[in-house]
This record gives C-alpha cells, structure tokens and sequence, in this order.
C-alpha cells in the first residue's frame, strides 16, 4: 500500500487498531478527519482521552463506572443476593437490556484459557469469592459466553463455589426467538434440550 504523508498515515496507523478496521476503512476515517473543524476534531480527540480519563473499575464488581461505585451497586433497589457472572464490563450492558434481572453483577475480566496465560489468577475471582463469603448472596448466575473457554470458566466457579452454601447457576443456551429447530445447529439443540423447561 502506497504510504501517505506521514501525519496521516499515523492516522491510519491509530484507525487500523481498532477492531473490525481494515486498511481501506481506516483510510477512509483518516481522510474524514482531515476535513474536520478544528474543533470537531479536538471534540473528537478529546472523546478519546475521556474513556481513559473518567472511566473507573467500580470496586465491587469491576464493572465501569464514571464514579468510584458504579450505578448498578450503588442503587438499594438491585438484589444483592443474585450475583449474575459475566466476562466482559460491556456484557453488563447486554444483560440489563432484558430489563427483567434485578441482581447484581461480577465481571470476570475474560474467560479461563491456561494457553493464553489467562488462569484463575488473573480472573476476578478471589474477589467473587469474597462477596459470597462476606454472606447474603443466595445465588450465583454464570453468564459466561457458551465458548470452550467460557464453558471451562463456569464449571471452575460451580467447583469452587460448592460448598459456600449459594445456589450456582448456569444461562440456559438455545434457539434464538423466531428462529426454526431445523437450522439450528447439533450443539445449540443440545444445548437447548439440556437447558429445558418444566412446565409443571
Ligand atoms: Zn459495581
């Protein structure tokens, strides 16, 4: 690829890390920053250094947050004793769009992949295991992806929170609303058989 002059190919450079951004996209965003006010373009900038600036780790359950507790923990109305698991702090995002869940949440940080270097260790899992000692949480939901390494990740936290008196478990997996049994793949079908219902 022909380089460009260098300041824009620093842009390019900084477009091509983001995910899912491809040479020809980032090129194309590089191109549009070039016709920016100068004030849009320190908006935008300045939308950058924000994330890195005002976001926080909430204490509690890692989760993101512009003040120190996130919202999610700090409000009395959320059910301190379901502890709903999940990966990733944008995961939280996703599982509160059900509007149905009124727990609270604990965010791993990623899922176990001892290949990856990713163990027990690096997981905020000691943490886990100290809201549920600390006592009052009746129920621990693993929402980790139905992936090998998030499949590992929930049978490690069910092994070691046996024991600890809390109800552990699992998201159900299956066929997608208005979706049809006959395309669903072999797995999400065993998946959706083993997570059934009873209806009485
Ligand atoms: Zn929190």
């Amino acid at each position: 690829m022909a380089e460009y002059i260098l300041p824009i190919q620093r842009l390019i450079d900084e477009f091509r890390r983001l995910p899912g951004v491809g040479g020809k996209t980032a090129t194309r965003y590089a191109f549009a920053a070039l016709n920016l006010t100068d004030e849009e373009a320190e908006r935008f900038a300045d939308a950058i250094l924000g994330v890195k600036r005002d976001v926080n780790r909430c204490p509690v359950c890692h989760g993101l947050s512009s003040a120190d507790i996130c919202d999610i923990c700090a409000n009395e109305d959320r059910d301190r004793s379901i502890i709903c698991v999940v990966e990733n702090a944008k995961d939280i995002i996703t599982m509160e769009k059900i509007r149905g869940f009124f727990g609270v949440y604990h965010v791993l940080g990623g899922a176990l992949a001892p290949l990856d270097n990713i163990t027990p260790d690096v997981l905020n899992i000691d943490s886990l295991k100290a809201r549920v000692a600390e006592g009052g949480v009746r129920e621990v939901i693993i929402a980790t992806n139905p992936t090998p390494s998030g499949d590992t990740t929930a049978s490690y936290l069910a092994r070691i929170l046996e024991g600890s008196g809390v109800t552990v478990t699992r998201l159900a997996y299956g066929i997608p609303v208005g979706g049809d049994i006959e395309y669903a793949d072999e797995v999400t079908l065993y998946r959706a058989m083993e997570g059934r219902r009873y209806f009485n």
